[in-house]
C-alpha cells in the first residue's frame, strides 16, 4: 500500500469538497483577540517546519538576479529590500498589530515617541497647527510645544474633554487633534464620539494615544479616529523587557508616514521584534488580568482611611466613569492615588514600603510597579508646571501587574498601615 500524504482527505470530505473553504484570513477577520494575536501575520508553513517565526537577522535582502530585481522595482512584487524599509519578522508583528485594533495597516517603530514623532513629521509642515488635550504624556508635550515649534508647526493646548474648547482652538491651518484616552496619570477617559465628531465637523484628522487602554480595552478606529498610537514597550510587550511603537490607521493615510519611517530609520531589530511577538500571544490573558487586578485595586484603595483620593476610571467616583462605562470594556492597571494629610516625605514612605511593587517609571508589564511622579517624572519641573499638570506631592502612581490582587492588597495594606 502506498501513503498518499499529499492529500488527508477524508470520506465525510470528499462529499463536501465543492463547499468553498474559508481562508485563513477570513477565519481570522471574524476571530477573537487571541486568536487574532496568536495567528494573524504568521505563515502556516514557515522555515524549516517551526511554528514559531524564525528571527531573520538579516540587514539586507538578495535578489536572485537583474530580472528578479526588475521586477521589484517596477512594483510586481512585495518582499523585503533592505531592513530600514520592512523586514519579514516586522511584518507579522505589523499584521497582528492592525488585527487587534482592527486597522487596515500598523506601523511599528522602535519606540512610542518615535510613532508619535514619525507620524507628526509626516503629516505636518511650517505654518500648521495642531490641538492636543492638554492631560498628556509629558515628552508627547515637550516634542510638540519644543521641537515641533522650531519647524514653524503651533501647538494649541485645550483642558482634556472640553470639547468647546478645543472647536474654539480650531481654524483653517489645524491639521490634527491629539488626545490620549485614559490620560497620563489623572485617568481621564475621552468621548471618543464626541472627539471624532469634532475632527470631522471641521476637516482635521484625529489621533488618539491608546496605550493605557490597550486594543483590549478600546479600539479607537471603530469610532472613526484617524491614527491610534501605542506604546508596545507598555502593556502590548507586556514584560518590561522592550521598547517599540506603533501607528495604525488606513493604507493610504498611512503609505506616507511608511515612507518617512523608512528616511527617519527608527526601526526595530528582529530580536526585540521577537520578544514584542511573543509577548502579543498573551495579551489578552494578561489583560484579563490587569483589567481585574486594577479594579480590586482601585476598590481597596479606596475605602483605606489613609488614602484621601483615588484616580481610577471603573470607581464611580471618578469624573470621567460614565464615558468609561459605556466605551470601555475594562479599565486597565494603572491606579494614580494620594495620601491624605501627606507631604511627598511621608508619600515616599508609603512607596518605599511597598514589598511587590518596584520602583520604576513605565507601565504595562508583568510586574507591578509604583512611583511618586514628583519624584520621577515631574521633577525637573517648577512647583507652577506641576500645578498645571495636576501633579500633586501625595500623589502615587501604580502599574498593576499581573501578580495576585490579594497579594497586591495585603502588601498594600500593610504599606499604608506602616
Ligand atoms: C510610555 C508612553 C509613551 C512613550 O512610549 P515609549 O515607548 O516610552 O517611547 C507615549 N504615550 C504614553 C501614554 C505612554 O505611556
Amino acid at each position: 500500500m502506498t501513503l498518499d500524504i499529499s492529500s488527508n482527505t477524508t470520506d465525510s470530505d470528499a462529499v463536501d469538497s465543492n463547499r468553498p473553504r474559508p481562508s485563513h484570513s477570513d477565519i481570522l477577520a471574524n476571530a477573537g483577540l487571541s486568536t487574532k494575536s496568536v495567528h494573524a501575520g504568521e505563515p502556516r508553513q514557515k522555515a524549516g517546519g517551526s511554528i514559531s517565526a524564525p528571527i531573520v537577522t538579516a540587514s539586507t535582502f538578495t535578489f536572485e538576479s537583474t530580472d528578479d530585481l526588475l521586477r521589484f522595482v517596477e512594483g510586481h512584487e512585495d518582499r523585503p529590500e533592505y531592513g530600514r524599509y520592512g523586514t519579514p519578522n516586522e511584518k507579522s508583528v505589523e499584521a497582528k498589530l492592525a488585527a487587534l485594533d482592527g486597522a487596515e495597516e500598523a506601523i511599528l517603530y522602535s519606540s512610542g515617541m518615535a510613532a508619535i514623532v514619525g507620524l507628526l513629521m509626516t503629516k505636518l509642515s511650517a505654518g500648521d497647527e495642531i490641538v492636543f488635550f492638554d492631560q498628556c504624556y509629558h515628552r508627547s508635550r515637550e516634542f510638540c510645544a519644543k521641537h515641533l515649534a522650531r519647524f514653524g508647526v503651533v501647538t494649541r493646548q485645550v483642558p482634556t474633554g472640553d470639547f468647546a474648547a478645543m472647536e474654539a482652538a480650531i481654524n483653517e491651518s489645524t491639521k490634527m487633534l491629539v488626545s490620549e484616552s485614559p490620560t497620563n496619570p489623572h485617568l481621564t477617559v475621552v468621548d471618543l464620539e464626541k472627539f471624532v465628531a469634532v475632527g470631522k465637523a471641521n476637516e482635521v484628522e484625529t489621533l488618539i494615544d491608546a496605550t493605557l487602554a490597550t486594543p483590549f480595552n478600546i479600539r479607537p478606529i471603530e469610532y472613526g479616529v484617524d491614527y491610534v498610537l501605542h506604546s508596545a514597550t507598555k502593556y502590548l510587550g507586556g514584560h518590561n523587557d522592550l521598547l517599540a511603537g506603533s501607528i495604525c490607521g488606513s493604507k493610504e493615510q498611512l503609505e506616507p508616514v511608511r515612507k518617512l519611517r523608512g528616511i527617519l530609520g527608527s526601526v526595530n531589530s528582529s530580536h526585540n521584534l521577537y520578544l514584542l511577538e511573543r509577548g502579543l500571544k498573551t495579551f489578552e490573558l494578561r489583560m484579563q488580568r490587569h483589567n481585574e487586578n486594577g479594579q480590586r485595586i482601585a476598590e481597596f484603595l479606596e475605602a483605606h482611611p489613609r488614602v484621601e483620593r483615588v484616580y481610577y476610571p471603573g470607581l464611580a467616583s471618578h469624573p470621567t466613569h460614565a464615558t468609561a462605562a459605556l466605551q470601555m470594556r475594562g479599565f486597565g492597571g494603572l491606579i494614580t492615588f494620594t495620601i491624605k494629610d501627606a507631604d511627598w516625605k511621608e508619600t515616599s514612605r508609603v512607596v518605599d514600603a511597598a514589598r511587590i511593587p518596584r520602583i520604576a517609571p513605565s507601565l504595562g508589564g508583568v510586574e507591578s510597579l509604583i512611583e511618586q511622579p514628583l519624584v520621577m517624572s515631574y521633577f525637573s519641573c517648577t512647583p507652577e508646571e506641576r500645578i498645571r499638570f495636576g501633579i500633586a506631592d501625595n500623589m502615587i502612581r501604580m502599574s498593576c501587574g499581573i501578580e495576585n490582587a490579594e497579594d497586591l492588597i495585603a502588601d498594600l495594606k500593610q504599606a499604608l498601615d506602616a
